[in-house]
């Protein structure tokens, strides 16, 4: 489920009064004795939506103004660990190096399209170091490379390093006429994939391979996309694809609202695996509906490639695949993957 809105307003003052009669509510009401079922999405879709905020807010009636309650001097001295650094502005309107290397240099290029994003403060970048080099489990980085990532924190930015739920690392004061060294540099220690937020850039769960709550290995799925989808020319002209893979449905790898997601699945012992498109993240949440039945490991590249296409096929021009999954509907994704006949029976 998506989450949903059980108080419209709530002075700041009383975050954590609120948050707390929610954990006392969960707590007292919510499945703690069983740990499929112990979650306060659980209990909400139990109580409803109504149900489980007339709990809180009976229960907040009694911590209301109490102890917890946040002054003004306390949001100040909060504010001030977000004020940002001192900026030094050191930028030119275009380093003469970076200009060459914008016009000749493709890879560069590529990566300032796809990992550099714009600042708040002009002349500064914030810079995604994507861990998703294909081959490797996604989201991780040797000791050698951290290494030379405190390294660039410290010379590029400001010391500070953003670890994002896509998995990667983000620099976020970069100036701008470093674009161009930084990369050189990230770009030998296999740090300067040009993919986020293309297809490669998979979101993934530890899955069987580490976590014991799973139905199926999740990051072996996830190289076997990226070896597949491996050129970038494509990944470019594909646009904006967000895949996500859970090894259980406690969707630690976000499979849900992922444009594809793929969900591991116990079959009589057997690891399986579920798709879903037309999940989302953002300001307009969504669910993925899931396609139909479900695919052996082996199965998941040939049948992305199949949803690929379709989505090719299917596009107008400029639409992301996510725009055109919602225009269409599975209907032609799913006839694509299963055929007519499958389609016809559901
Ligand atoms: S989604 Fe499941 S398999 Fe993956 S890390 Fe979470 S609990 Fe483990």
């Amino acid at each position: 489920m998506v989450g949903q809105c059980i108080k419209p307003f709530l002075p700041r003052a009383e975050l954590l009064n609120y948050f707390d009669a929610i954990l006392r509510v969960y707590n007292r009401y919510g499945r703690r004795d069983n740990k499929y079922k112990a979650r306060i999405k659980i209990l909400v879709k139990d109580l409803t939506l109504e149900g489980f905020s007339r709990e809180v807010e009976s229960e907040w009636a009694h911590s209301r103004n109490g102890p917890d309650t946040i002054s003004e001097a306390g949001f100040a001295a909060m504010e001030a660990f977000f004020d940002g650094p001192p900026l030094l502005v050191k930028h030119s309107p275009l380093d003469p190096v970076d200009a060459d290397a914008l016009r000749n240099n493709r890879a560069y290029s590529r990566w300032v399209q796809r990992n550099v994003a714009l600042h708040r403060q002009p002349g500064y970048r914030l810079v995604t170091l994507t861990l998703k080099k294909t081959g490797i489990p996604p989201g991780d980085a040797t000791a050698d490379q951290m290494d030379v990532i405190s390294v660039l924190a410290e010379r590029f930015g400001t010391g500070e390093i953003r670890v994002t739920h896509e998995q990667n690392l983000v620099l976020p004061y970069v100036a701008r006429e470093d674009l161009f060294e930084l990369w050189a540099i990230a770009s030998a220690y296999g740090l300067a994939t040009p993919n986020a937020g293309l297809l490669t850039d998979v979101v993934c769960c530890p899955g069987g391979n580490f976590c014991s709550l799973a139905n199926a290995e999740s990051i072996p799925v996830a190289n076997a996309i990226q070896e597949r989808f491996d050129k970038i020319d494509y990944l470019f002209d594909l646009g904006p694809l967000e895949l996500n893979i859970s090894g259980c449905v406690n969707a630690c790898g976000h499979h849900h609202i992922g444009h594809i997601g793929i969900l591991g699945v116990d079959k009589n012992g057997e690891a399986w695996y579920q798709i879903t498109i037309g999940g989302r993240e953002g300001n307009r949440p969504n669910i993925g509906k899931v396609i139909g039945p479900s695919f052996a490991a082996a199965d998941i590249p040939d049948t992305i490639n199949i949803l690929l296409e379709t989505y090719v096929r299917l596009r107008n021009e400029g639409e992301l695949f996510i725009d055109t999954v919602e225009r269409v509907g599975l209907g032609p994704f799913r006839i694509a993957v299963y055929g007519a006949a499958h389609e016809a029976n559901h």
